[in-house]
């Protein structure tokens, strides 16, 4: 079943944003700044905050360290909550500059001692953390839970409305055959396009879902 997930490629991200995304995701200090300004904005204009910041700023530790909040805010307007953004960049930044210098020991740590040492950065929850690790160590050891995965999780019917990150985490990870996939990081961002744009908040496709058949919420239809 999970090849039918090819059918939602046609929601892939543009080329040209898929390249930068690509360069993002080597960098984790790059991909927590992304991370950031992806806080309730939808992909697209994430990118536009996150170009013209690029093209204002060099998108390290030092520089946006010491960047006036309202010059970052004002390179970021695209993406909305922009002066909230702004102030969580400067400050983040400054955190991990003054703690860290960087945030290479990333790269030397195991995973759930990077995770636990991500979350002590002011802002830095669950998600970010995974983001930033799943980039590094690989989607399946940190499966992202955002809202549209949390949606899905609950519409399915494998977690109820109170599950915790971790218990949809757990949840989600044990939907897939992982010793048979072969590229985990396409076919979970296939599922991510199709928790988005197929079981959408308000109207979900449901005869577009391959999942229909073991949908909880589909049945009740
Ligand atoms: S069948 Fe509908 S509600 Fe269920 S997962 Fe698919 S799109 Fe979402």
């Amino acid at each position: 079943m999970l090849k039918d997930l090819e059918k939602y490629a046609k929601y892939w991200w543009k080329e040209e944003d898929e390249k930068e995304y690509l360069e993002i995701k080597k960098d984790p200090f790059k991909l927590l700044i992304f991370t950031i300004l992806s806080q309730n904005t939808s992909s697209k204009n994430t990118m536009l905050a996150y170009k013209n910041l690029k093209s204002k700023f060099k998108i390290e530790v030092t520089c946006l360290a010491n960047a006036k909040e309202k010059d970052i805010a004002n390179a970021i307007r695209q993406g909305g909550l922009y002066r909230i953004k702004a102030k969580r960049i400067k400050e983040v930044s400054r955190e991990i500059k003054e703690k860290y210098g960087g945030l290479d020991w990333i790269y030397k740590m195991d995973i759930k001692d990077a995770k636990k040492e991500l979350k002590k950065l002011k802002g830095v929850g669950d998600k970010t953390a995974d983001v930033i690790i799943s980039s590094i160590y690989g989607s399946k050891n940190a499966f992202v839970v955002d809202t549209h995965m949390r949606r899905i999780a609950i519409r399915l019917g494998i977690v109820d409305e109170k599950a915790t990150y971790e218990e949809i985490q757990n949840a989600l990870i044990k939907l897939f055959p992982w010793d048979s996939i072969k590229n985990e990081e396409r076919t979970l961002s296939l599922f991510w396009l199709m928790a988005k744009h197929i079981c959408n908040a308000k109207k979900p496709k449901c005869n577009e879902c391959i999942f229909k058949e073991n949908c909880k919420w589909y049945k009740k239809l």
